[in-house]
């Protein structure tokens, strides 16, 4: 059995932290790989050291110095190296960033030296081969993930080794140069190296108990989801239900391997299994809630346009000549409403009204703002009748005026369109229907 263990920000945030993460890799045998991220917050206040890198750089990419600021990230290195009392120093390392930070080696560079100066720090601690992601994980010239070269080289390096520490978030270009995933991509390396190891789970250590059933700061207490599978996870997570990065869920989807996000600070609960498909009965018809506000409708009447060919396209094209991507449409016989993310819009309205005036000369084009989207989502509301009903039951119970339904022919997912005032009031009362009645 093998499994690659993957230890966020704040589960490596101090000598502490590091504790727990220990304990956690010693006590199963089959932890073999392991993807640590840089040290996180410690506390609310706390700055991540990958926010210090980046302000950092910014110093020295203007010729300002950056001294202080470098100190104090040496800082928190060395703390964690003599709390845990470690035979290592990381001068030579520090000297080497420091000159590449006057030599403008580029800001991924700056930010993937949090990963990698914490790798050496973790491989020391647990007594684990230190391997640099930079010769392992490539991007191509255009800057684009390279998955056949990565792979290639990924199994045959670590192949070879029984256990390995291998820094997240970054990789190398094919001039040398570094360059980092987005934001919160040690979670995309944890899950390549999963896959090129051929890993039997991907352990993704965060500092929850995995995925909840709604947003814990509408719902008092939600219940964690158990089981979920990558469907409905893209479903919720497109919807800003955020624990792991997007770009995570490919590698490992591709190798079948599930992905368990656990808990460092409670590591006795099991966590969330994201999984292919289960035949595992949820508990409650739906899987989870989640919501996002922000969102434009923009309503478009016109007699008869159903007759109309190509009416729908024209529509589209004046959105996508603008640079806009939709995120729903709705329509009826004579109507036809394009929902958009209202901050993207904005700066183009009025080009977009004028469009659309040009394209299908409309009766009339409404605009409302303010709306709140709202994705119901299970992978059993399939097999159930009466989910809408229950839903909509609920909200009416709630007051609550739905604006807009959609429902995917997966019936996997139903999503309502709320007023962004009545967001909190709607995503608590489907909750309370599904898990709370049900209980
Ligand atoms: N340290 C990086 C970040 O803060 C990457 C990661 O933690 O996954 O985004």
């Amino acid at each position: 059995m093998t499994k690659v263990v993957k230890f966020g920000g704040s589960s490596l945030a101090s000598a502490e932290q590091f504790r727990k993460v220990g304990d956690i890799i010693h006590a199963e045998d089959a932890r073999r790989y392991v993807v640590p991220s840089a040290p996180g917050k410690r506390f609310a206040s706390d700055t991540k050291v990958t926010d210090m890198l980046y302000a950092c750089y910014d110093l020295a990419a203007k010729g300002k110095n950056f001294d202080e600021e470098f100190e104090r990230i040496k800082q928190r290195y060395n703390e964690i190296i003599s709390e845990l009392g470690l035979d290592l120093s990381l001068e030579d390392e520090f000297s080497t960033v420091k000159s590449c930070f006057i030599g403008r080696a580029g800001r991924d560079y700056a930010a993937s030296r949090g990963e990698y100066l914490n790798g050496i720090v973790l491989a020391a601690y647990l007594g684990y081969e230190f391997v640099d992601a930079a010769d392992i994980i490539f991007f191509t010239d255009s800057g684009e993930f390279d998955p056949e070269r990565t792979a290639k080289a990924a199994s045959e390096r670590l192949s070879k080794l029984e256990r390995a520490v291998i820094p997240g978030f970054y990789g190398s270009m094919p001039n040398d140069t570094i360059k980092t995933f987005s934001r919160g991509g040690s979670d995309v390396t944890g899950s390549i190296v999963a896959a090129a190891v051929n890993a039997d789970i991907y352990e993704n250590w965060t500092d929850v108990s995995g995925f909840l059933i709604a947003d814990p700061r509408i719902v008092d207490d939600p219940l964690p989801i158990t089981t979920i599978t990558y469907k409905e996870l893209r479903e919720l997570s497109y919807m800003g239900a955020g624990v792991l990065h997007e770009d995570a869920i490919f590698p490992v989807r591709k190798a079948g391997i599930p992905i368990n996000i656990r808990n460092t600070n409670a590591p006795m609960d099991s966590g969330t299994m994201i999984v292919e498909s289960t035949s595992q009965k949820p508990q409650f018809t739906i899987t989870g809630i989640a919501g996002k506000k922000g969102f434009t409708v923009i309503n478009i009447e016109k007699d008869m346009m159903n007759a109309e060919l190509g009416f729908g396209r024209r529509v589209l094209e004046v959105f996508e000549k603008n640079g806009i991507s939709f995120e729903h449409m709705p329509s009826g016989i004579d109507t036809m409403s394009v929902i958009v993310h209202q901050e993207e819009f904005e700066p183009k309205e009025q080009e977009i009204l004028s469009g659309l005036h040009r394209n299908v000369h409309p009766d009339s084009i409404d605009i409302e703002t303010d709306l709140a989207l709202i994705a119901v989502v299970g992978r059993a509301m399939k097999s159930n009748r009466g989910t809408a009903g229950r839903i909509f039951a609920a909200l009416a119970h709630a007051h609550v005026n739905v604006k807009m339904i959609d429902q995917g022919s997966s019936e996997l997912n139903i999503i309502i369109g709320v007023e962004e005032k009545d967001f909190e009031a709607a995503v608590k009362s489907i909750y309370e229907i599904f898990v709370v009645h049900q209980l």
